[in-house]
Formats: C-alpha cells, structure tokens, sequence
C-alpha cells in the first residue's frame, strides 16, 4: 500500500508498493515548494497505481494537484513509468536526463524491446530455446510505463532546483543507468540519490547504451563522494546517514566483481585453448574454475560440449564415414 511520511519539515517520503519480488517498495520524495510541491520519481505504472501515489500523499496532506514540477531520478519504469498521468493531472512540466533513450526508444514498442534482448541474448550464445521460453514469459510481464514522455527540460549537471528547503543542484550520475543523476542540498547536505546508492548494496547496469557502465559508476560514485552528504534519500528502503560507508562498500563488492571477471577472463581463455588443442582434461579443469566464479558460464559449457573426448571421437567418425 501506498503510504506517506515527514523526513524532516517540508520534505516528504512517498513509499509506493512494487510488483518485484525482493523489491517490494520504491520511493517518490515530495519538497515544498512555494503554495506547492517539487516531485521527486512517481513510481511505477499499473492498474491502481496512481491512486496509491494519491493515497500516500493524501496521507501528509499533499494532492497531486499540488505538483508544481515533477523531476525523475532516472527513466527505469518504478522511477518514471507514472510520469504521464501525473503530468496529465497536475499540468506540470517533467524535467529529465537527456540519455533516456535506454527506456524511451522501445518503450512504445514493447515488442521491438523483446526483439533487441533476445537478439542480445542470441548474440552471447544463450540456445534458442531458453530464449522462446524467456519470450513466452515476457510477453506477460507489464511496462510499467503508462507512455512515453519527453522531458520538457534536460536535467543536467548544474540545472538547479528551488524548493523551501534551498536550492537542490543536479549532479550526473550515470551507471545504474545512462539518464541517472542525484540532486544534493549542500546547506543541509542532503542527497536524493536514486538507485545509485542504496541502502543496501545492489550492482545493477543497464548495459548495451554506452562503453563502460560500470566505469561510469565508479565515476558517479567519486562525484557523490564528494558532495559529503550526511543524508541520502534512496530509490528504495529508508533514509540512511552513513552516506559515505555506503558509496565505500559499494566500491569494495564492485572491485572484487571485477576481479573474479578478470581471472575467470584468464582461466577462460586459457582452458579454451588448452580443450581444443587436445590437453582436455587440464583445460577442462580451469574452464570449469572460469564457470565457477560465474564468468560466462554458457560460453565455458559450450567449450566443454563441443571439445569432450567423446564428441571429438564422435566428430572425427562422422568425417571418416563422410569420406568414406
Ligand atoms: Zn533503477
Ligand atoms: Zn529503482
């Protein structure tokens, strides 16, 4: 259930219920704002959705016709999948990132959407049939997005908020997701960080829009590090105070991600070479250990599918039948 609560004087938490299973809730922020207020994120799109957002404001005594500006924190369906009814109803202006394309360019076309990941999925060698299975599934699952719209203003580095709590400035942080940024008050010293930094730690990159997001996280982390917030209101769970333990643990389990990429990378290339040249069992061995720390697992089975000893014997009596 929708439901509302004061963080401090003038600012407000709208924690809105999510279909996910583990992430059960997502949260919109509301700022006073003159005879208004400043919305931060909408939650996301579905049947009754908007009237849990109503119910939640209701709650602090705020009505969705009291949104002035409605501002995302980054285009993924819980953060922005209700902004067209909300500015329908309210008649504000929408600001976000300009690098929305990631959600806007097939969210109108689900279909095209489901086309480009099974043929990313296709393209990583994942077999046709967990893919028409995936389809099968998918085909069911809703947007989350009420429709598609553009921003009226581009939120980038610099543009400024104002709210009776100050000024609120823009900081880009792209990695979660390419449109992503965080707002920071720097008299109170807080942050609205989205979902790049939780409370809890969660690595989540929407790959495939730009070379490295995972760079661009680690950037987007050193950025907000040095705001010093001592408050940051998060995409999801409650507000939390340990703003910069939370960016550190995040750097600690990105790190450690990354090197057993690296290594299982070695143990991979390796083992490859070593099944197809014919030292089968060592090669097997560090393609298995690859497997292990969770380095492209279907590439590591097709290796070993297509290199055992057995298949090989297999191959080599199908080409002797096909000369003979
Ligand atoms: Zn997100
Ligand atoms: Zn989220």
């Amino acid at each position: 259930m929708g439901r509302g609560e004061r963080v401090v004087p003038g600012l407000w938490r709208l924690r809105l219920p999510l279909p996910w299973p583990g992430v059960p809730h997502g949260n919109a922020w509301a700022i006073a704002s003159g005879t208004g207020i400043v919305l931060v994120d909408t939650g996301m799109h579905g049947p009754g959705s908007l009237a849990q957002l109503e119910r939640a404001l209701d709650q602090v005594g705020l009505r969705l016709e009291d949104v002035r500006l409605l501002v995302v924190t980054h285009a993924h369906s819980d953060h922005w999948g209700q902004a067209a009814p909300i500015v329908d109803r309210a008649g504000c202006e929408l600001w976000m990132h300009p690098d929305h394309a990631h959600a806007t360019a097939t969210a109108g076309d689900p279909a095209a959407a489901l086309a480009r990941r099974l043929e990313v999925g296709r393209q990583s060698g994942v077999p046709e049939a967990a893919l028409a299975a995936y389809a099968e599934r998918a085909k069911d699952i809703p947007s989350g997005i009420a429709r598609v719209i553009a921003p009226d203003r581009d939120l980038l580095a610099g543009v400024e908020l104002e709210t009776d709590l100050g000024t609120w400035t823009v900081h880009e942080t792209p990695g979660h997701a390419p449109s992503h940024v965080c707002l920071f008050q720097a008299q109170r010293r807080v942050l609205i960080s989205g979902d790049h930094v939780l409370g809890r730690i969660s690595l989540y990159f929407d790959y495939g829009y730009s070379p490295d997001p995972v760079g661009e996280f680690l950037a987007s982390l050193d950025r907000v590090d040095a705001l010093d917030a001592r408050l940051a209101l998060s995409g999801h769970g409650k507000p939390f105070v340990d703003v910069h333990g939370h960016i550190e643990a995040n750097r600690a389990r990105l790190s450690a991600a990354e090197l057993r990429g690296i290594r299982g990378g070695r143990l991979l290339r390796i083992g490859r070479g070593a099944c197809w040249t014919g030292a089968w069992g060592e090669g097997a061995r560090l393609v298995v250990r690859a497997i292990l720390l969770g380095h492209r697992p279907l590439e590591g089975v097709r290796v070993l599918a297509a290199t055992a000893p057995p298949v090989r014997r297999l191959r080599r009596m199908l080409s002797r039948g096909a000369d003979g």
